[in-house]
Parts: C-alpha cells; structure tokens; sequence
C-alpha cells in the first residue's frame, strides 16, 4: 500500500498525498537559451512529463525563467547549486519550485533566507541530498558516503525548514548506488512524511539507466514509498519520461499510452518481428494517446494467440502474415507488408484519434 505523504503544490500540480505519481524529466539545454528550453519542455509534455525542472546556474538563466513559464503548461522547478542568492532571485520570478543541495547551497543561515523567499513566493522546495556531494563534515564523520551520512544531512536541513515553520518541502535521498539510494529513501521514509521525490542518481545510458532505475525506483515505489520519479539517463530527455512510465505501468499504476506487449522470437518466428515491434514503438512515440491500450505483438501461433486475445489488439505470426485479434476476436490475416499500418489504424480507433 502507499505510504499516505502529506500533499505539496507544485504549480499546477499537487504531489503526494493520493495524488498520481508524477513523472520529472530535466531539460539539457543552456536554461537560458528559452527558445530551446521551451522547444524541449514542450516535447517532454508531449511524451508525459508531469514536472520540468531546469538548471539555474547563473542570473541570466534565473531571468529567462518569466519568459520559458509563459509558453510552457506544466510546473517549473529551478534547480539550485552553490548560490543560495539565485534561488532567492527564482523564487521572486516565478519559479514554481525550488531545488537545494545541503551538500553545496552553504549552511543554515543562507539556507534560511531561500526559506523565506519561498514562504513569500508560497512555493515548495526540495531538499535534494545527493550523495556525490555530502558535506564534508558528515563525509568525514562516517568516513565515507553511507545512508545514516545522507539520512543525517537530510534531518539536518529539514529541522532549518521546521525551525521556520516551512512544511513545504519535497525530499529525495539520491545516489547513482542503487543499493544505497533504497536504503537512504528507506531510512528518511520511516521518519518523515514529507513527500518524497525518486530517483538514481547519473544512472548511465538509456539502456543501464532504465535498468537501474527500474530496480531502485521499482523496489521503493512497491514498497508504498515515492511520490514523484525521474528517471535519470545520458540521453534523450523525452526516453526519461517513456521509462519512468513503463516503471509506474509495470507497477500496475494506469499510465495513458500503449503498452507494448511483445514476444522475445525463437525458432518458430517467420516474420521479422524486431524490426516490427521497433518501428510501430517509433511510430507510437510520435503520437498522443489519452487512453490504456494493450497491444501484444506475437511471433507464432504458440503463445501468440493467448497473449493477443488477451490485449486490445493483438497480432500472431505465421509464414510472412498475422492473425489480428481485437478484443479477443480474430478479426482477419493481414500480409506482413501490411501489419505497421494496420495495427496504427487499430490503436487510432481505440484512442479516438
Ligand atoms: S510466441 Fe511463438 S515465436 Fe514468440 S517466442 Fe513464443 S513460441 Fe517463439
């Protein structure tokens, strides 16, 4: 069961709570640059991104922060490093989130005036204890990076919050160590019920980043633990958000799209199979479905006929052709020339599109 986490407003978007688990991306381009900033949060909407968050490095990043807000449509988290003084300057243009590092935005001093910034500007911050950049002291006190270390630094940055009376925070415990990142979630989940926001930390490829978020982000949020996730890669930003949708999918979660059911081909497939699964997946990416579609993409008429009568529309193999099953009919056969085509006028039908 969830774990019940007390709700925070991010822009338009409330977290926690029982609200949806939301899926974050980040942009990749220079922030200022608002042009491609906007373009590529515009994309990641399109792919389902819930929240944006984009890097504050400098003034001239914290000033375009007006102008991106005014052509995007989902929240805007500024994300801060070194400089308490620019999510200061954020939080008075319009940000709708402030991200802090305990491990570099400077002590409690300069952390308490972002606190008053964002009680004025009535939005939330993030305590994003990262463990790749733990205070030195507590680096020092349990000689190297451990979850009591990241668990204390997070107590330590909540208690300035609270000495504030700020309750409006969001935390994340995040590590490219997946081991490491679930028990430092596990160990601030048990003591606080702040929301919390998932992620391994500079995870890898697209490949090895999905797999090993799958594992962190996985085993927490099936532990009731999570309330929002990035899925982190080197890569394509809009492939955080596919990923990040294929883990709540997986997890039950009803997550609008297609879910690609397919089989691994053996010796028995006659059509090229992979070549299909990736086209239609390419042909899938570009377009916009509102609804849950199951689509099952089967190499032969052994498992194939099971799985496609089970999902919306399903196809089975045979020599150079597929049965097409929708809704657990068997519709007709269709040439393997064809079936790309087919299955997209399928989904569109059931989509409504
Ligand atoms: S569905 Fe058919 S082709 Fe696909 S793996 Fe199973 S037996 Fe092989």
């Amino acid at each position: 069961m969830r774990r019940k986490t007390k709700t925070v407003k991010i822009g338009n978007v409330l977290i926690g709570g029982e609200n949806p688990i939301a899926v974050q991306s980040m942009t990749n381009t220079f922030t200022e640059d608002v042009e491609a900033t906007v373009g590529q949060i515009l994309e990641l909407e399109d792919a389902g991104c819930d929240i944006v968050r984009v890097t504050l490095k400098d003034m001239k990043a914290v000033e375009s922060v007006r102008e991106i807000k005014k052509h995007i449509h989902i929240p805007l988290i500024g994300d801060i490093h070194f400089d308490f003084e620019l999510a200061i300057a954020a939080a008075e243009n319009g940000i709708d989130k402030i991200r802090i590092n305990p491990g570099n935005i400077g002590g409690k001093d300069k952390t308490r005036q972002v606190i008053e910034a964002c009680k004025k500007a009535l939005i939330p911050i993030r305590i994003g204890v990262n463990s790749g950049s733990l205070e030195k002291d507590i680096l020092k006190k349990y000689d190297k990076v451990t979850a009591d270390g990241m668990a204390e630094s997070m107590v330590k940055y909540i208690g300035y919050c609270e000495e504030e009376n700020f309750s409006d925070i969001v935390l994340s415990m995040k590590s490219s160590e997946v081991l490491l990142m679930i028990e430092s979630y596990k160990k601030i989940s048990a003591l606080y019920d702040y929301p919390l926001h998932l992620g391994v930390t500079e995870a890898g490829n697209v490949f090895s980043g999905s797999i090993k978020s799958s594992v962190g982000i996985g085993i927490l949020l099936y532990e009731g633990i999570g309330d929002t996730i990035r899925v982190s890669l080197t890569g394509d930003v809009k492939k955080e958000i596919k990923a990040g949708r294929i883990i709540l999918r997986s997890l039950g979660y009803k997550i609008n799209g297609v879910n690609l059911i397919s089989c691994p081909t053996c010796g028995r497939t006659r059509v090229n199979l992979e070549k299909i699964v990736n086209t239609l997946e390419e042909e899938l990416d570009r377009i916009k479905i509102n609804t849950c579609i199951n689509v099952a993409v089967m190499g032969c008429a052994v498992n194939g006929p099971g799985e496609a009568r089970e999902a919306d529309i399903g196809i089975a193999g045979g020599i150079s052709e597929f049965l097409l099953f929708k809704k657990g009919q068997i519709i007709r056969k269709v040439p393997e020339k064809d079936i790309i085509s087919v299955l997209l006028s399928e989904i569109s039908e059931i989509a409504g599109i």
